[in-house]
């Protein structure tokens, strides 16, 4: 691959496009399948799929057929006075080799999703999806390996602990884009320190949600439970849990009821489109947070399906370990809050989350919280869907990760800023060459 990529080979925009068109085709082609495979290990529904799986990579791809001229093209910037009459420009150019790891919760889109940037900016890829989603991992394999050179694009299976350190202990990546569980980015940061490899982490943790006292409640209440029951709540930017204004509580509590029961029915054992727990580690460990409050709605479980169903705990403590762990699961805690001061310090127990979301309908809260609680992103009166809007740029902070991606951020992401200062030669001010004594003065006033 160090070799392909040196070779010059994926330089050229044409190229690029070439590829973006393959992996486009492939996707619609292979639709069907893919939606097999994601059935198979998440119980994920066709139009599930589309919208938070293939859809989104195939909008990507789109974008940056249709962009990737211009995101290419060298960026001109002002020259400073003492570099004229040199000219500035920025140009975009590919890292080299890149490493992808991607998670199980959406694993084709946090997979193929960076992998649209990549070669839009013009890398060789090693991709690494989860083990935990076998067919969709094997199906990814498949796709890959007929449509680009193992040259070029590369995935490899397998055990996360083992493949990725004997992949980073053995080559020398030029960017590690990494998804998934904060404990193991800081295994994978630390590997990429060794080898100086810059890192983009992204992240998980505990994502809040407001519900101010003057929100509207039932939209918040379908908004809220469409991002959190989606994929059975395995969502890394799914509301963790609720802090709602003591005043409306209750009508909350309600309100978000009846939308479990609108969306799901009483019996989501039923539903085509409610998911399922990816393994029994996962399951287990949600099941043992059910003991850390009161069930308030369902708390049904199934562990030979892996099934539980959507589930509402009140009474919880915030020093019980579903307020400590992010939950990743269908389980959402409400704790009813007083004052600002209150749910603001309850939030900064995780800081840095994710995502921040809070339901108002007054401008001056909204400023207020926003101002006020650091987070990779936000939304007000929603929750989730800033990830579908490209032109945001997606990513954590601090313990929620660091890096962007989506859209033009991806692009931006896989490839290097270079600077050029082009001189030309027919002037030559002897002013900036030695013996410098008597030009002190108008040194200053060029410089400073
Ligand atoms: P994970 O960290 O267990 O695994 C992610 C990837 O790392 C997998 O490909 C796995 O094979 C690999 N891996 C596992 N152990 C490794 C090791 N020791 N060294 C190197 N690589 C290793 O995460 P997960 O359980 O698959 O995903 C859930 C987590 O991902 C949650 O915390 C969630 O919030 C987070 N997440 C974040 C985003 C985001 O966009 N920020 C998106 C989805 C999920």
């Amino acid at each position: 691959m160090r070799e392909y990529f040196a070779s010059g080979a994926t330089l050229s925009i044409e190229f690029r496009k070439q590829q973006l068109r393959l992996l486009h085709d492939s996707l619609l082609a292979h639709e069907q399948a893919i939606n097999e495979a994601l059935f198979q290990d998440l119980h994920k529904s066709p139009e599930e799929v589309w919208v938070s799986e293939t859809g989104l990579v195939v909008a990507e791809c789109k974008l940056a057929l249709k962009k990737l001229d211009r995101w290419a093209r060298p960026q001109k910037v002002l020259t400073n006075l003492a570099n004229l009459p040199s000219s500035s420009l920025i140009m975009p150019e590919p890292l080299g080799v890149v490493l992808i790891v991607a998670p199980w919760n959406y694993p084709l889109e946090l997979l193929l999703g960076p992998l649209v940037g990549a070669i839009a900016a013009g890398n060789c890829v090693v991709l690494k999806p989860s083990e935990f989603t076998p067919a969709t991992s094997a199906l990814m394999k498949n796709l890959i390996e007929r449509i680009f050179d193992s040259k070029y694009v590369w995935l490899i299976e397998g055990d996360g602990a083992t493949v990725v350190p004997s992949l980073m202990q053995s080559f020398r990546f030029d960017h590690l884009f990494y998804t998934g569980s904060t404990a193991v980015g800081k295994i994978v940061y630390k590997m990429a320190a060794e080898q100086l490899t810059p890192v983009t982490l992204e992240l998980g943790g505990k994502s809040p949600c407001v519900v101010e006292a003057d929100a509207n409640i039932e939209v918040a209440a379908k908004r809220i439970a469409l991002a959190k029951w989606n994929n059975a709540g395995q969502t890394c930017i799914a509301p963790d849990y609720i802090l709602v204004h003591a005043s409306v509580r209750d009508r909350f509590l309600a309100a978000i009821q009846r939308v479990i029961q609108t969306f799901y029915s009483t019996d989501p054992t039923q539903c085509e489109h409610y998911g399922r727990i990816i393994n029994t580690r996962q399951f287990d460990r949600l099941v043992s947070y059910l003991s850390n409050g009161t069930i308030h709605y369902g708390g049904q479980v199934d562990r030979e399906s892996r099934y539980i169903a959507p589930t509402i705990l009140t009474d919880v403590s915030l020093d019980a370990p579903i307020m400590q762990d992010e939950i990743f699961g269908p389980l959402l805690p409400v704790l009813a809050y007083e004052h600002f001061d209150e749910a603001k310090a309850i939030i900064a127990r995780n800081p840095n989350p994710l995502a921040f979301y809070v339901y108002t309908e007054s401008t001056q809260q909204e400023k207020k919280w926003l101002a006020q609680v650091p987070a990779g992103g936000a939304c007000v009166n929603n929750s989730v869907f800033h990830f579908l809007n490209h032109r945001l740029p997606f990513g954590g902070r601090g313990n929620s990760g660091f890096g962007v991606y989506h859209g033009k951020h991806s692009f931006d992401t896989f490839s290097h800023s270079k600077s050029v200062l082009r001189t030309p030669s027919w002037i030559d001010p002897a002013i900036k060459y030695p013996p410098f004594k008597g030009k002190l003065s108008l040194l200053k006033k060029l410089i400073g």
